[in-house]
């Protein structure tokens, strides 16, 4: 992984720590410990190839801090992965994990590969390579991996298997994000997309607007947003527009419904990438418009769940006066610029490692159930996600009402002072 790249996430990662630190007076050691990462493990994972060479693959697991518990966070395989990536989502999941009260340090990891050029045999040698090097700093009391780009169950599995052969035990709770039957939770495909819509209720009910009279625009029909808009239509609200990429035309578009779209009715035209057939939607009565549509619409809610940097200093100006609350399912799909804007418009915020919570709070369930050996029904993964969703949600609105500050920057007060706290309880700084 090269350390120079024209943006520099790991910079920004520290940009917005450092303004946070300030805001909540963090002092000198807190401050330089929690800057940077605890621990950085880089290593090189030789693989032999079907072709009988040998190739070399960089790989890296980085700790940012576990003074809160042991550390949590994917391994990305892609070809264009840098250190400084790692680094700041390192970072970025020590302050989820925090705002959402779960007993987690931050880490993340990643091989610079690309998979697409991998066989299934090559892939399988790159994970079980990528543990032999890291296998005595991570573990289930230590450093729990989990799927992320380009990684997936399967990944998982073989990492597991790994470690297990290494370590001479069964320990399921060594890596999230397995298949269900081999040591998964019941719940996960649906828990992010849930937690939006938890947190979103709650901010209907502070700001005394009922789900029901209100409607909403998404951005993305995947994974996240399919299951945040089943749980809004359950709680009654009307879903009147969706987004999402055309990978045939290779441009997005915006399906309009005015009186509602039918869920079922779309999923049944949507690939397993989140792509809507346009065709069949035009022939269902969907209006077919430009990608960037989603956000002008009429509606009370915007929920953006598809990619980052999405509302941006000019785009922000698209969105309609109507729009009072933006649900982040996205990881950054605001851009900083816009902040203020939204701000001013009266617009209340649920800021995305708050909003977008529910898919880590389910693997740390999942982590539970493995290390217990016993697992839970689904709505016992529900009913548990709801109640720490609610009472994250609350921890940040009540800190941005006490404070009177944004969301974002109370979720940031709450993540960082709760994990500056934990290090200096332990008697670290
Ligand atoms: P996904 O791949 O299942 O779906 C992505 C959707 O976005 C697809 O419908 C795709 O067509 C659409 N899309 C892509 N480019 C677009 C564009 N230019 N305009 C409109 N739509 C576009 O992904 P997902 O798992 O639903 O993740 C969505 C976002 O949520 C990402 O930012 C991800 O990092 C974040 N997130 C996901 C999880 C999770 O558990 N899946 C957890 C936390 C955060």
């Amino acid at each position: 992984m090269s350390n120079d790249s024209a943006f520099n996430p790991y910079s920004s990662a520290q940009a917005e720590f450092d303004r946070t630190a300030d805001l909540i007076g963090l002092d000198g050691g807190a401050r330089q410990l929690l800057r940077s990462p605890l621990r950085e493990y880089h290593f090189n994972i030789p693989v032999k190839m079907d072709d009988g060479s040998v190739q070399v693959f960089p790989g890296y697991r980085i700790q940012h801090n576990d003074a809160r518990g042991p550390c949590k966070g994917g391994v990305r395989f892609h070809p264009q992965e840098t250190v400084n990536t790692v680094r700041a989502l390192a970072m970025w999941m020590t302050w989820k994990c925090a705002v959402a009260d779960l007993p987690l340090g931050g880490g993340k990891g990643g091989v610079i590969c690309d998979p697409h050029n991998l066989s299934p045999r090559e892939q399988e040698l790159l994970c079980r390579g990528w543990v032999r090097q890291a296998s005595s700093n991570v573990g289930p009391v230590r450093d729990i991996p989990a799927p992320d780009v380009m990684t997936n169950a399967q990944h998982m599995l073989w990492m597991l298997d790994e470690y297990e052969a290494i370590t001479g035990g069964r320990y399921p709770g060594a890596f999230t994000g397995k298949p269900v039957g081999m040591g998964g939770s019941l719940g996960r495909t649906e828990a992010t997309g849930y937690g939006v819509i938890y947190t979103l209720r709650e901010a209907l009910k502070e700001m005394d607007v009922k789900p029901e009279q209100t409607t909403a625009s998404v951005q993305g029909f995947g994974n996240v947003a399919q299951h945040a808009i089943e749980l809004y239509h359950r709680l009654g609200g009307k879903v009147v527009c969706v987004s999402c990429w055309d990978q045939q035309d290779e441009t997005a578009y915006s399906y309009v419904k005015s009186d509602g779209v039918d869920l079922q009715e779309l999923r049944s035209i949507t690939d397993h990438f989140g792509g809507i057939d346009k065709a069949k939607a035009t022939s269902l009565g969907y209006q077919v418009l430009p990608g960037d549509v989603w956000l002008s619409q009429e509606v009370d809610i915007l929920i953006p769940a598809a990619l980052e940097n999405q509302i941006t200093a000019e785009s922000v100006q698209l969105i309609h006066d109507r729009v009072k609350f933006l649900a982040e399912g996205a990881n950054g799909p605001t851009a900083p610029e816009a902040d203020p804007i939204l701000r001013e418009k009266g617009v209340f915020v649920i800021p995305d490692f708050l909003a977008n919570a529910g898919g880590v709070t389910c693997s740390y369930f999942e982590q539970v159930q493995s290390n217990m050996n016993y697992f839970w029904e689904l709505s016992d993964v529900f009913s548990r996600l709801d109640v720490k969703m609610t009472s994250a949600f609350y921890a940040v609105y009540n800190l941005s009402q006490k404070r009177e500050v944004s969301m974002r920057d109370a979720a940031y007060m709450l993540a960082i002072d709760r994990v500056a706290m934990s290090c200096r309880d332990r008697g670290w700084v």
